[in-house]
């Protein structure tokens, strides 16, 4: 009867589905119940029906004896509960050379913009063995990436800040695209700029100096304080797009090559008072470009990676400009400090009170 031909007379498309919608069952059950049909003799059922033995026990021993449990391991999990009985199911299976051939054929990493394009959700499958590489290493490498003194994020976070700045390592050393040397600059050597196009479709987001944010080749959309850090440690290139047409604006101004050794080599660390990591040293506009800071060498300041990457431009805090050049001091961002919005008008309180009570009164 649950053949998959005499289902696919009934217009159905295997087996599970004619069960799931003759017997009103969820598809899970469904499965279940076909599997089962498929390998039980009569003595099985009779048991079931003598009630010696319950349904789910005789599908759980049918997993077991499948799965290549011998006759006293299958004894051995009668107390226990389904959700252990089903664990042992899952330990005994045998992975084949061909399921490892299938799971490695069959691994990805995705990229997914969200609706608005503020964010990306990454996601993706690797067979167990390079899943752990990927885990261990990430892990190790975002230990280190956290100075002692700062606020700690969790080790999710940290195995994001980890997967970034491996990946901005393997671009420096490959650029996809070569920076090109400003006229009369020698073209740039040692580590290279991380340069970042990015596409303004909107030519008000533009002229606001992208405060509403910008697009990135890729797709996404960035908002103001990542078009600081590009601005930082890139160049952002104005493109408008209609259409088929793209209109290329010139780039927005960079901070020269030469000015971003001069201030790397004047300041010979990161200034962030007692900061004493070296790992990427990036340049900074102490006073942002959207605030209206400029390229010049008193706004420009060298912060590692942490400070510039995440304490800076992530987590909002800022240079205070009147501490001193190589002992800087980080001013929290508003709302860590304590800034709270002032409290809404009673007046309008009230009369949004009254309204409300209109609206819930009976017609
Ligand atoms: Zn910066
Ligand atoms: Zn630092």
């Amino acid at each position: 009867m649950l053949r998959s031909n005499s289902s696919a007379r009934l217009g159905y498309g295997n087996p599970v589905d004619l069960v799931a919608s003759r017997m009103d069952a969820h598809r899970s059950t469904a499965r279940d119940m076909v599997y089962l049909a498929q390998r039980l003799d009569d003595s099985h059922i009779e048991r079931i029906r003598q009630g010696e033995v319950s349904y789910v026990r005789v599908l759980e021993e049918t997993r077991l004896r499948e799965a290549g449990a011998s006759a006293e391991e299958i004894a051995r999990t009668r107390d226990l509960d389904p959700d252990s009985v089903g664990r042992v199911v899952q330990q005994m299976r045998k992975i084949t050379r061909a399921d490892e051939r299938r799971i490695f054929e069959g691994q990805y990493v995705a990229f997914q913009p969200s609706l608005d394009g503020s964010h990306v959700r990454m996601n993706g499958r690797l067979g167990a063995f390079e899943a752990e590489i990927c885990r261990e290493a990430l892990n190790r490498r975002g230990e280190t990436l956290v100075p002692a003194a700062e606020d700690r994020p969790d080790a999710g976070q940290r195995r994001a800040l980890a997967l970034t700045t491996l990946c901005q390592d393997e671009l420096d050393q490959h650029p996809m695209v070569s920076p090109a040397a400003a006229p009369g600059e020698p073209p740039p050597r040692g580590r290279r700029e991380p340069l970042l196009m990015v596409v303004a479709n909107n030519p008000v987001a533009e002229a606001s100096g992208f405060e509403q944010g910008a697009a990135v080749l890729a797709g996404g959309r960035v908002g103001p304080d990542t078009v600081d850090l590009i601005q930082c440690s890139g160049r952002i290139e104005a493109i408008t797009v209609a259409g088929q047409d793209i209109t290329r604006h010139g780039s927005t101004s960079a901070i020269r090559p030469g000015m971003r050794r001069a201030v790397l080599a004047r300041d010979g660390g990161c200034t962030i008072d007692g900061c004493s990591s070296s790992y990427r040293l990036e340049v900074h506009h102490i006073l942002e470009r959207s605030r209206g800071g400029d390229h010049s060498s008193e706004n420009l300041t060298t912060l590692c990676w942490w400070h510039h990457h995440v304490a800076v431009h992530r987590r909002g805090m800022r240079i205070d400009p009147q501490s001193p050049p190589r002992r800087r001091r980080l001013l929290p961002n508003r709302r860590a400090c304590g800034y709270r919005p002032p409290p809404p008008d009673p007046h309008a309180l009230s009369l949004l009170r009254a309204l409300a009570k209109i609206n819930r009164a009976p017609p």
